[in-house]
């Protein structure tokens, strides 16, 4: 037998109007990732873990054989000078040993598994927290939707897993991603150091209605949502984007009171396509389909750009009354809806099981807000729940600099968490999940009930993975290494499959 291991025209008519997404309440890369899926063969997957490389250097764990004489264990550790200083009893007696005086951790496992008396004995790996940010409206909590662990009345895990995402990524620093808004506080006291500089004069955008660089944010809502996606991780202030580190670009198509027209739109999704933007974030919309702004966001898809866009606040669904840019049938464009800290899909929400594409949070989402350069607001819309999926776009993008919009908009779209309140309510019927998207689960999946053994390596798109055998769990030798298709998987076909020894497989890839 064997087994894997692994574990929105300002016009005459106001049915064309451009409105805002939201309701103010105003009220490392790591070298290597080793993932252990432990699997019988032809049962269930079980579990996912992911042991790090460090260990402690004066204990190990051992877990006596099954069976042996408890004198004799005894007997080994007091010829070796080690002491248990911990046993499991609920786990076949694993016992915690404190290594004799001198010896190596490698050294002790090796004299462990020559007595004869272990099942196995293994370093005692050290475990981390999450990387975790400063920032005081992270720490204290208010983010449910980068972190949520039920707090004030929440769901646990409710979110988009942030802290594990920035375990692989945290920084998009070269990634320009256009707000295509009411404007940026480019002086915010969490914004300043992630706005994009107009290297020909020396502005952070654009204005659509003067024509000029001035788009500076007169309303608030262009603010709210930068900081979502990009307000600065980690400087002890504020809030932390889903982005910790990137260059936003302000492009101002919405005026003082939140509208705009198409041909301001168009003037900023033209901006933003010339001045090298990768991402463009578009929370507002409209009820008037426009061949032109279509075009518009044909050309910027030709130029590989990914165009995230807001479903709308109508809680109406747009696959049969239509909003724009949301549902125009472009392949760059990814359209999001807004979930709450329960996971339910926001009450306002527009949905469409067509045409909108997936979920993120957007109920009680405090942002950076334009009044001045400290202040911050709570606010509900899916204008709050698009830039977190921008921000998780800008780091996609940072961490495969060599994918089209296509590949990576497959990346985030595959890595949703799907929820039964957004079944035949979107595409993916899930909401978005950071850390299977920057870094998709390895999973080994046993293919047919006899021998030769075949399983299945599935971890994401394009991914080098090493196979790794072993019989006795303890020392495992590479057995095959090969990259997964663009669907995300690879199959293997163990040619030395026996029922006797047993033979583990596990898989390693980078994270
Ligand atoms: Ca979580
Ligand atoms: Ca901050």
């Amino acid at each position: 037998m064997e087994f894997l291991l692994a574990a929105m025209k300002t016009s005459c008519d106001q049915r064309f109007k451009i409105r805002p997404h939201f309701f103010p309440m105003m009220a490392r890369w790591l070298p290597v990732g080793l993932w252990l899926l432990a699997l019988a063969h032809l049962a269930p997957a079980a579990q996912v873990t992911t042991p790090p490389a460090e260990y402690r250097d004066d204990q190990i764990l051992l877990q006596p054989k099954a069976g042996i004489n408890a004198a004799a264990l005894q007997a080994f550790h007091y010829v070796q000078k080690s002491a248990v200083i911990g046993t499991f009893v609920n786990l076949g007696g694993l016992e915690i040993v404190r290594l004799p005086a001198g010896e190596t951790v490698p050294g002790f496992i090796a004299k462990c598994e020559q007595s004869g008396l272990v099942e196995f004995a293994e370093p005692d790996y050290l475990i981390h927290a999450a990387l975790a940010p400063n920032d005081p409206q992270y720490t204290n909590g208010t983010l449910w939707g980068l972190n949520n662990t039920g707090q004030s009345g929440g769901t646990a895990d409710a979110d988009i897993d942030a802290p594990e995402g920035w375990d692989v990524l945290t920084s998009a620093s070269n990634i320009v991603v256009a707000v295509l808004d009411t404007g940026i506080r480019f002086t915010h006291e969490d914004l300043a150091t992630n706005m994009w500089t107009n290297p020909n004069d020396g502005g952070h955008g654009f204005n659509a209605f003067s024509g000029t660089n001035n788009a500076g944010d007169d309303q608030g809502h262009g603010t709210l949502t930068a900081g979502v996606l990009g307000a600065a991780g980690n400087n002890g202030k504020g809030i932390v984007g889903v982005a910790w580190r990137v260059q936003m670009m302000s492009c101002k198509c919405l005026d003082a009171n939140g509208n705009g027209s198409d041909a301001t739109l168009i003037a900023c999704i033209d901006y933003a396509r010339t001045n090298c933007a990768r991402i463009m974030n578009a929370s507002l919309d409209s009820a008037g389909y426009s061949s032109a702004v279509s075009n518009a966001i044909y050309a910027a898809r030709n130029d590989g750009i990914i165009f995230v866009a807001s479903a709308g606040n109508n809680a109406a669904d747009v696959d049969a009354v239509p909003r724009y840019p949301a549902c125009y049938n472009i392949d760059n464009i990814v359209s999001v809806a807004a979930t709450t800290r329960t996971d339910a899909l926001w009450g306002s929400s527009n949905f469409g099981a067509t045409n909108v594409d997936l979920a993120a949070p957007g109920r009680d989402i405090t942002s950076t807000f334009f009044i001045n350069d400290s202040f911050y607001l709570s606010v509900s819309g899916t204008s709050v729940a698009a830039p977190h999926v921008s921000g998780a776009m800008a780091l996609m993008l940072a961490k495969y600099p060599a994918e089209t919009h296509q590949q990576i908009i497959a990346r985030v779209l595959n890595a949703t968490d799907p929820l039964p309140a957004l079944t035949g309510k979107c595409v993916t019927g899930g909401r978005m999940n950071l850390r299977k998207a920057l870094s998709p689960p390895v999973q080994l999946t046993p293919l047919a009930g006899s021998l030769p053994f075949q399983f299945r390596v599935a971890a994401g798109p394009n991914r080098t993975c090493i196979l790794e055998v072993s019989t006795n769990l303890t020392s495992w030798s590479p057995a095959f290494t090969n990259t997964t298709s663009a669907a995300g998987w690879f199959d293997y076909t163990d040619a030395a499959s026996t029922n006797s020894p047993r033979r583990f497989f596990r898989a390693i890839s980078a994270l």
